[in-house]
């Protein structure tokens, strides 16, 4: 989140947009402050508890954690759209505010540039708490390398409790990595990590250590912050881990600036996704040794073929919601209640129609599907 240098002025109408996101707006008071408290709380976000002893805080704020999804209008949340409504004040990286500026009209902005974050989180907190409604918008989900966690640094810092001013009602907003996905087909329908290769907060070692632990454990990768103008060694270091551990034809996906206006989505692979353009509006998405490209899209198997064939009827010694059997090692643990999730999938839903495609079938297909 912290060095995009290249962002654009975007539109936020994509063509991809579907639903009228304000239809449903839901009022702001109903955001679900209260659903995660931790067991230990003794003092609900939505209290009315008095506010702080803190001689700014006599009236009662709000700070809103918006986060916005990726740009469309369609693609953020009815309860992000009803937080900025109610909000008096907005505060955000500029692009950010340029994406919501058909909700602001009339309302008072802070809008700073990428580096000033701290100062825009502590702006934030600081209005809020003396009493006003403020929203403090992110791209994506603000909770996903976004101000989130800078709020809650900031909060520590000044020593704020729960129950005083200002309440606090984070508002989730869909990622990059489902909006990326989303435009190349199925990628994450297996286990997945999230890796930014942004240095510029945290020492390289850790990264690649990160970069090497995902790529030999076999996890879907989405590469946030991937390049910027100044930075371009560190995808081509995750690429030569990665290809380490994975072969050269492997699916990767290039998502640009996704339900923005400029937006691009590129389907290539491990040996060749580098010789595309990568810079800080692009997620890239490197597949599994599972993931396949099917029709120009990316999909990475849940696993069904597995167990079941395309008809639906069970392989010869599988049996649906217990464990896969592996070759001849038998594994006979009953699903628990606590598996029921996976075992009503299991038992439950439709097997994959389709085919497992051999990794190798996709080579030199890269294309632009979006
Ligand atoms: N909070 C955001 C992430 C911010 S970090 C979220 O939840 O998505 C910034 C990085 O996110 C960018 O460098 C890029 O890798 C990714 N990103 C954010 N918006 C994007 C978009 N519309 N299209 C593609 N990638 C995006």
């Amino acid at each position: 989140m912290t060095d995009a240098t290249n962002v654009p002025a975007t539109s936020t109408a994509p063509a991809t947009s579907t639903a009228s996101a304000t239809s449903t707006a839901p009022a702001a008071s109903t955001a679900p402050a209260t659903s995660t408290a931790p067991a230990t709380s003794t003092a609900p976000a939505t209290s009315t508890a008095p506010a702080a002893t803190d001689a700014a805080s006599s009236a009662k704020g709000i700070l809103y954690v918006v986060g916005i999804g990726p740009g469309a209008r369609a693609h953020t949340t009815p309860a992000a759209l009803a937080a900025i409504a109610d909000a008096e004040l907005i505060v955000g990286y500029t692009t950010y505010i340029q994406l919501v500026k058909h909700l602001i009209v009339g309302k008072e902005i802070i809008r700073t540039g990428m580096t000033e974050e701290i100062g825009r989180a502590r702006a934030a907190v600081e209005r809020a708490r003396a009493g006003a409604k403020v929203a403090l918008v992110s791209s994506g989900d603000a909770g996903v390398y976004g101000m989130a966690g800078l709020v809650f640094e900031v909060l520590r810092t000044i020593g704020w409790k729960r129950g005083e001013s200002p309440e606090l009602r984070i508002i989730p907003g869909m990622t990059a990595l489902n909006s990326c996905g989303s435009l190349v087909g199925a990628p994450l329908v297996h286990d997945f990590c999230a890796i930014s290769l942004s240095d510029l907060l945290t020492p390289w070692p850790i990264i690649a250590r990160r970069i090497e632990a995902a790529a030999s454990a076999d996890f879907v990768i989405g590469l946030y912050n991937p390049a910027s103008g100044r930075r371009t060694r560190q995808i081509v270091e995750a690429q030569q881990t990665i290809r380490r551990h994975r072969g050269g034809d492997t699916p990767v996906a290039l998502v640009k600036s996704a339900y923005r206006k400029l937006q691009s989505a590129i389907v290539t692979d491990l040996d060749h996704f580098l010789d595309y353009e990568i810079g800080m509006l692009t997620t890239v998405l490197v597949g599994s040794s599972q993931t396949f490209l099917f029709e120009g899209y990316m999909v990475t198997p849940r696993g069904y073929t597995n167990k079941y064939n395309a008809e639906g009827d069970v392989h010869a010694g599988q049996r649906p919601g217990y464990s896969l059997v592996i070759g001849d090692a038998v594994t006979t643990e009953v699903a628990l209640a606590d598996d029921l999730d996976d075992a009503d999938a299991d038992a439950d839903a439709a097997p994959a129609p389709v085919a497992p495609v051999a990794p190798s079938s996709h080579a030199a297909t890269s294309r632009e599907v979006a």
